[in-house]
């Protein structure tokens, strides 16, 4: 492998997935420069310099960035690329890795992506339908003969979408949650409607530079706040990925039909006018028909960039110059043959009422010893403590040969992060809840 190349480079975002993005770059000798809303302990420690900053307040991102004098900015969360950080950035000279505000569309908006995959024939689509009014949307549901799944057109950092014969049960409530849609204006305004899909979901995350993508290991992520997959969607409680990249219920020609969709999506950007640079995150149902698309974001996963970025074996700053210097090709991305399971700590009530500013106590040096790597979340360092905010704490992922093994290493290194008030999903990829999802899929197929 050539020297890796050491860049000045800033992250923006203060999360998990921001804290696994700048160690990866650390690893390849990069310079970093931060800007992030809370104080994350891990971040700061690594940057050089750091901005305390609403991410979104673009121009005040953009002057410290050239203050920085950085050559390349990697933007962690959507919000940002939402209000167009990307083409203000790309306007001063500093060349990004995340979609400029027209492509970052493809998860701004749910029915710009839908609509793409319609006109371009790109496979993997649910059948769907957009409405600005409540009375039309409604009458829609009560005509169609099969269940649905009901989104916000825009973001609602992932807690929006809601299912009936999940967390709606009836058709009344579906009706009653497309009125507090409309009421509320939960992503802005505007609903879409949907085919609701059957099976298996996983994450397929891919390096992007407008015509070409590396595919990464594939991921699934657990949403439900409790064990058991109960309890209300979340940011996402933990994640885990196979040594094999694939994942124990998914085959490797499904798979092959996953990246094909992700490729035929990057050319239908293209061909729109809006060639996607970043991290393409696919989220799929897999299917007795082959995997379907849920959703795309344009961005890492959080938590699922801490499984991939965790055993990325290739220097991440070579990747992210492939990316927004268009010659992805050239580069050779490389994961190492692992497993991992990765765990969030999360505040007690996480989901409905967070238990925040609470402090935990986190021995990293014990954690590293158990064969598992922490990554600092929504935490604030004040005063040399660590304390909880209302979101996500900390991420643990524990790495071995086996996916039982590195889920032990997970627990083991749990045990060395401390706080009263404090919760884990320890179900997370234990071998009960991943042979279900084996089995459920076995079905599905016969
Ligand atoms: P999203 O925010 O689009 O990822 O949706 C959140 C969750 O809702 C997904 O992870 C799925 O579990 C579920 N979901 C979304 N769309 C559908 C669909 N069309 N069919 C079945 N489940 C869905």
């Amino acid at each position: 492998m050539s020297r890796p190349i050491r860049m000045r480079i800033l992250v923006v975002g203060g999360g998990g997935r921001e804290h696994a993005i700048v160690k990866a770059l650390e690893r390849g000798g990069s310079e970093i420069y931060s800007a992030m809303r809370n104080r994350n302990p891990g971040i700061a420690r690594a940057s050089e310099d750091f901005l305390l900053v609403k991410e979104t307040e673009t121009p005040k991102v953009a002057d410290f960035a050239l203050r920085s004098r950085v050559e390349l900015a990697v933007i962690g969360p959507e919000a940002p690329l939402e209000v167009g950080l990307v083409d203000l950035l790309e306007s001063k000279g500093i060349q990004c890795v995340g979609p400029t505000r027209a492509a970052a569309r493809i998860e701004t908006s749910k029915s710009f992506a839908r609509e793409v995959m319609r006109k371009h024939h790109v496979p993997g689509n649910l059948d769907f339908h957009s409405f600005d009014d409540p009375k039309t949307a409604k009458a829609f549901v009560k005509d169609m003969k099969m269940e649905v799944a009901v989104k916000p057109v825009g973001l609602t950092g992932g807690k929006g979408v809601k299912v009936q014969g999940e967390h709606l049960k009836t058709e009344a409530d579906v009706c009653a949650y497309i009125d507090e849609i409309f009421e509320k204006h939960i992503g802005g305004a505007g609903v879409v409607i949907e085919e609701k899909a059957i099976g298996e979901e996983f994450t397929l995350q891919s390096f992007c530079d407008g015509r070409d993508i590396a595919p990464m290991p594939l991921v699934q992520d657990h949403k439900r706040a409790f064990e058991g997959d109960e309890g209300p969607n979340t940011g996402g409680m933990g994640s885990y990925s196979d040594a094999d990249h694939l994942l124990p219920f998914v085959h490797r020609d499904e798979y092959l039909r996953a990246v094909e969709i992700v490729k035929k999506m990057i050319v239908a950007m293209k061909e729109e006018g809006c060639p996607y640079r970043g991290i393409l995150y696919s989220q799929f149902m897999l299917t007795r028909d082959g995997p379907k698309v849920i959703e795309y974001n344009a961005r890492f996963g959080d938590p699922e960039a801490m499984n991939v970025l965790t055993i990325l074996s290739s220097d991440l700053t070579q990747v992210c110059q492939g990316i927004a210097g268009g010659h992805l090709n050239k580069v050779s991305v490389n994961f190492q043959d692992k497993a991992t399971v990765c765990k969030y700590v999360v505040p007690l009530g996480y989901g409905m009422e967070s238990r925040s500013g609470l402090p935990i106590e986190v021995d990293e040096a014990a954690i590293e010893k158990e064969g598992a790597r922490l990554y600092y979340a929504m935490v604030d360092e004040v005063n040399g403590k660590i304390l909880t905010t209302s979101s996500r704490a900390v991420g643990v992922v524990g790495v071995d040969e086996t996916m039982e093994k590195a889920e032990e290493a997970c627990e083991r290194a749990l045990r060395h992060v401390k706080g009263e008030a404090i919760y884990v999903r320890h179900d997370i990829g234990k071998k009960d809840i991943v042979q279900r999802r084996k089995d459920h899929m076995d079905a599905l197929r016969r």
